[in-house]
């Protein structure tokens, strides 16, 4: 099958949209299957239904499916909760592999909720641990035998700068630190092999690129031969051993089935494993071939015609993942004004325009009617009017 499948996505009619690397597009099999769990299952079996439909290997069964992708074995992913969860669980975890080190090191480029949750988890620990971010280009340098766990998200959320996954990794090892990998900005938008980097953690969401759906579940990866070290900080009753033995103490569930905590989102999880099916063909080299030329075309557009854009993102192509970013002092405005013009991107503070390029539903064309877009907008001024300079709640 063709890399580019646009027929099997709901995108509105005169909708260019670049801006999957935040919220990915509807599949259009997703509605029939969760109309599907809810009158079929959730209505007719009522609590059989965890057993008689299976739902409680869901998040198992679906990490599964994530593992391929991923170039993780089976049974050493699992769902659930959302990722600021699954960074506080997969730190939480590195931290007592290391007892005798206190530094978390990360960038100053990570997504705040990833070191809000590493700040909250040192507030809960005795005293003497602290999270060290350095500027991203520093980090390699500044992994020593102090550190406990290098937490990085590989590709950054406002630059798409990319980090080199296999030598960061490897550096940290040989000082003796635990890896942890957030790969929110990786999963379904470049190859990851997560056996063969070799590190211990990995953590990620699946409403980006994977298309899951607004508030799809996180993931968790663990290093098998470590899971049976890991004593879960949430220690919720789905990460028992035997939650319906009802014991009064916790005792963690086999494997990796012990990083869930409660419940199991399931209507999420049908939209998500549906949603998955799009990818079984997909040749994640082919993919990102095809989202680096996309890049490429859409940089050299804008920058030969929007000279007062200015390129964030790296140039070198191996050192950007799948997004590319432009500052501009108006950049919000501007934002606004493309997005009424149905080439849909987004805005971070304090002056970053992003676009997503996915090529399972973006293709040369669009990527050419947006640059046209965004060349009409900055150069006759169309952000420049009221409607474009009130700031919404979610940028
Ligand atoms: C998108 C993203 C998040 C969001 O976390 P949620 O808990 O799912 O809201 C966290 N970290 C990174 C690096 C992200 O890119």
């Amino acid at each position: 099958m063709d890399l580019l499948r646009k027929e099997k996505f709901h995108l509105p009619e005169g909708v260019i949209y670049l801006d999957g690397n935040s919220l990915g597009p509807m599949p259009k099999d997703v509605p029939l299957a969760v109309n599907s769990m809810i009158e079929n299952e959730w209505a007719t079996h009522l609590i059989k239904g965890w057993n008689e439909c299976a739902w409680m290997d869901q998040p198992k069964r679906v990490g599964n499916k994530i593992a391929k992708l991923l170039g993780a074995p089976d049974g050493s992913i699992i769902m659930g909760d959302t990722l600021s969860i699954k960074v506080f669980q997969a730190l939480d975890a590195a931290l007592s592999l290391r007892s005798d080190r206190k530094v978390i090191l990360s960038d100053n480029g990570n997504f705040p909720s990833d070191l809000y949750m590493a700040e909250g988890l040192i507030r809960l620990k005795s005293a003497g641990y602290e999270l060290r971010t350095v500027p991203p280009e520093d980090v390699a340098n500044s992994i020593n035998a102090d550190v406990a766990a290098v937490m990085l998200t590989e590709v950054d959320y406002r630059t798409g700068r990319r980090h080199d996954v296999q030598s960061i990794t490897e550096k940290a090892h040989s000082e003796g630190c635990v890896m942890i990998w957030d790969l929110a900005h990786s999963a379904g938008a470049l190859e990851v092999n997560l056996e063969g980097s070799n590190c211990e953690f990995a953590i990620g969401c699946t409403y980006k690129y994977l298309n899951g759906g607004p508030g799809a579940p996180a993931f968790i990866y663990v290093r098998p031969d470590l899971i049976e070290q890991i004593q879960p900080a949430l220690s919720g009753w789905l990460g028992h051993h035997s939650p319906f033995a009802f014991e009064l103490s916790y005792r963690p569930g086999e494997a990796i089935e012990r990083m869930r905590v409660g419940t199991p989102p399931v209507i999420q999880l049908a939209a998500l494993e549906k949603a998955l099916d799009l990818w079984s063909d997909v040749d994640m080299q082919e993919l990102r071939d095809m989202s680096l030329k996309l890049s490429r075309i859409f940089i050299e557009g804008v920058e030969a015609r929007c000279p007062s854009l200015e390129l964030i993102s790296p140039r070198n192509n191996h050192e950007r993942g799948s997004q590319v970013s432009f500052g501009f002092e108006n950049g919000y405005a501007a934002m606004q004004a493309i997005i009424a013009r149905g080439v849909i991107g987004d805005f971070r503070a304090p002056n970053v325009m992003r676009f997503g390029f996915t090529p399972l539903y973006i293709d040369e064309t669009d990527v050419k009617k947006a640059v046209d877009t965004i060349d009409d907008v900055i150069n006759n001024r169309l952000w420049d009017h009221p409607n474009f300079l009130r700031q919404n709640r979610v940028t």
